[in-house]
C-alpha cells in the first residue's frame, strides 16, 4: 500500500478519537496475491477522520504504518444512516468538534461503549454494562461551552483573522460562529475584529504575529457564568498594557470596553426576550501578559482593566470566583450533572469524612461540604487552593481543609504523619487528569480504608487501569456513571463507584 492511493472502503468501527475505522482487503492492495490462509481477512486497518461507521467512502491513503494505515475522506459514496450535516461548515478543518457531523444519539451511544469497552477489555470487569446507568447527555448539544479561547492572527493580505488553528498547524482560519460556544461569543468577535483591525492599520503592529515574536494581541479568551449571565473578556498580550500612553481618555481600552458592552447589548437585544435565556452582564475585562515564545496560550499574570478581576458562577447552591486563569469546568451544566451524580454516589449524611484528590479551585470539594463533616482537597496548582479557600470562605463553609501540592506526595506523607481523622476517611473522591493517579497514590488510599471511592474521570482508559488495580486491593466496582460534557467532541467523562468488599486478591 502506498501514499495517495484510493481506495473505496466501508466504516465498521469507531477509533479512539472518534474517527472511522475500515479495512483494505489485502487481494486489493496493488502488488499482492491472495491472502495467507489463517490471516485476519478483514485486510490492513485505515484510520479515516471524517467518518461515520456505515459511511461507504472513497478515501486517500495519506500514511502508511506497518500493520494500519491513516486515509483522507476525498468522497461520501453512501452515507451512513447515523450521518448528519455539521452544523458548522468549518467542522472538518477546525478540529474542536471532531464527533459534529455524527448524529448526537450515535455519539451517546460511542461514549458509552468507549466506557464499556474500556472497563471489560483494560479493567477486567466482566459484563460492565450491568453497572452502567444510561448515559446523561443534553437536551439541546451546542452552545454550551462557557470558555473560548480564539487565537488572534494576520493573514497574507493583512487582514485579522480570530479563529482557531486549523488541524496539527499553526495558520488561524477565521471564525464567524461557534455552534458549541455560549452565542455572546459570535456577537463579541464581531465587534471586537474591526476594533483590531483599525489598531493594527494604526500601529501596525498591534496583532501578534507568531513566527516573529512581534506584535501584541495574541488571544481573545471569554467566559460566561452560565447561572448569573456574568461576562468575562481578558486579551492576551504580548506586553504589559495596551496603547493608551498619551491619551488623555485611555483610548484604545476605552474603545475595547465600548465594543464589548455594545456586544453584550446586542446579544441582550437580540436574545433575552426569548424563554429560558439569561440576559448578560459585562462583569470583567482584562489582559493577560504573556511575553513567551510559547505555545502555551495564558501567561502568569493578569492585570484588570474594566470592573472585577473575576465574575461569578454558581454550581447548584455553591458559588464560585472564577478568574481568567482558574480552571472551571466547560460545560456549566453537566457539570452539575456529573457532580450531583459523585456527591449521590458518596452517599453522604453529614457526618463522613472525605477527601477530594485533585480538587482544583474545589467545585466537587464545595459540593461535597454541604453534605459531609469534614472535606480535605489537595491540588498541585497554587493559585487554584487559593481559589478552593476563597469560594470555601465565599460560601461559609468552616468543614474545609486544603492541602497544595501532588497527590501522590501529600496524601501518604499525611498519612505517616501521626494521628489524624483525615487518616481514615469514609469516602475518598478523586478527579486526576488524563494520566490518572499515580499507583502509590492508588496504594495510600487503599492504606486508608475508605468505605466508598469515588472516581472521576476524562479518560476512560486509565480509569480501567486503576479500576483494575483497586479490584485487586480489594475495591469492588459498583456504578457507572457517563456524563456527556463535550458534546461534539470525542472526550468522554465519566463517574464510578468503587466499595470495599474485604476481598483482597493480591
Ligand atoms: N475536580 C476539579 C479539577 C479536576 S481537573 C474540577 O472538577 O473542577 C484535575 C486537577 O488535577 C487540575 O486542577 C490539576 O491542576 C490537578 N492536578 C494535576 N496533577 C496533579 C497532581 N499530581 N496532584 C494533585 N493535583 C493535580
Amino acid at each position: 500500500m502506498n501514499k495517495n492511493e484510493i481506495y473505496e472502503i466501508k466504516i465498521e468501527d469507531i477509533g479512539a478519537d472518534g474517527e472511522g475505522i475500515g479495512h483494505i482487503p489485502e487481494t486489493d492492495v496493488a502488488g499482492t496475491d491472495a491472502i495467507e490462509p489463517g490471516k485476519d481477512n478483514r485486510g490492513i486497518a485505515v484510520f479515516v477522520k471524517d467518518t461515520v461507521v456505515g459511511d461507504v467512502a472513497r478515501i486517500r491513503i495519506v500514511k502508511v504504518k506497518k500493520n494500519y494505515a491513516y486515509g483522507r475522506l476525498e468522497e461520501i459514496i453512501t452515507p451512513s444512516q447515523y450521518r448528519v450535516e455539521a452544523r458548522c461548515e468549518k467542522a472538518r478543518s477546525c478540529g474542536g468538534c471532531t464527533l459534529m457531523h455524527m448524529s448526537y444519539e450515535k455519539q451517546l451511544d460511542y461514549k458509552w461503549n468507549k466506557v464499556r469497552n474500556c472497563l471489560e477489555r483494560i479493567g477486567g470487569v466482566e459484563n460492565a454494562a450491568n453497572l452502567m446507568e444510561p448515559i446523561c447527555g443534553m437536551e439541546e448539544p451546542y452552545h454550551y461551552r462557557n470558555k473560548m479561547q480564539f487565537p488572534v492572527g494576520l493573514n497574507k493580505e493583512g487582514r485579522v483573522q480570530i479563529g482557531f488553528y486549523a488541524g496539527r498547524t499553526h495558520s488561524i482560519i477565521d471564525l464567524e460562529r461557534c455552534e458549541i460556544g455560549h452565542p455572546v461569543n459570535n456577537y463579541i468577535l464581531q465587534e471586537l475584529r474591526p476594533w483590531l483591525q483599525a489598531w493594527q492599520n494604526q500601529t501596525g503592529s498591534f496583532i501578534y504575529d507568531e513566527e516573529q515574536h512581534k506584535g501584541l494581541v495574541r488571544h481573545i479568551l471569554t467566559r460566561v457564568g452560565f447561572t448569573t449571565g456574568e461576562v468575562m473578556v481578558c486579551l492576551v498580550v504580548n506586553g504589559t498594557e495596551l496603547p493608551d500612553k498619551g491619551a488623555t481618555d485611555g483610548s484604545c481600552s476605552a474603545e475595547l470596553i465600548e465594543c464589548l458592552h455594545r456586544a453584550v447589548e446586542h446579544y441582550n437585544m437580540e436574545h433575552y426576550n426569548m424563554e429560558q435565556t439569561q440576559s448578560l452582564v459585562l462583569q470583567s475585562v482584562s489582559l493577560n501578559i504573556n511575553r513567551e515564545k510559547t505555545n502555551r496560550i495564558l501567561g502568569n499574570t493578569c492585570k484588570a482593566l474594566w470592573g472585577n478581576p473575576y465574575i461569578t458562577d454558581y454550581i447548584g447552591e455553591v458559588k464560585f470566583r472564577i478568574s481568567p486563569m482558574s480552571f472551571y469546568q466547560v460545560n456549566s451544566v453537566q457539570t452539575k450533572v456529573l457532580y450531583d451524580k459523585a456527591v449521590a454516589y458518596a452517599d453522604l449524611t453529614r457526618n463522613e469524612i472525605v477527601w477530594d484528590m485533585y480538587c482544583g479551585i474545589g467545585t466537587i470539594s464545595l459540593c461535597l461540604a454541604q453534605k459531609a463533616k469534614k472535606v480535605y482537597g489537595v491540588e498541585i496548582v497554587p493559585q487554584a487552593i487559593e481559589d478552593a479557600k476563597q469560594n470555601a470562605k465565599l460560601n461559609g463553609f468552616e468543614n474545609t481543609e486544603f492541602f497544595c501540592g501532588k497527590a501522590e506526595e501529600v496524601v501518604p506523607e499525611f498519612y505517616q504523619s501521626g494521628d489524624n481523622p483525615g487518616k481514615h476517611p469514609d469516602v475518598v473522591v478523586v478527579d486526576p487528569p488524563r494520566k490518572g493517579c499515580e499507583e502509590i497514590l492508588l496504594q495510600t488510599i487503599v492504606k486508608m480504608a475508605p468505605e466508598r471511592l469515588v472516581y472521576v474521570s476524562c479518560d476512560p482508559a486509565t480509569l480501567a487501569r486503576d479500576v483494575k488495580r483497586l479490584g485487586e486491593m480489594g475495591y469492588e466496582l459498583k456504578k457507572v456513571g457517563v456524563v456527556d460534557q463535550f458534546c461534539q467532541g470525542g472526550h468522554v467523562e465519566s463517574v464510578i463507584l468503587m466499595q470495599y468488599c474485604g476481598k483482597e486478591k493480591k
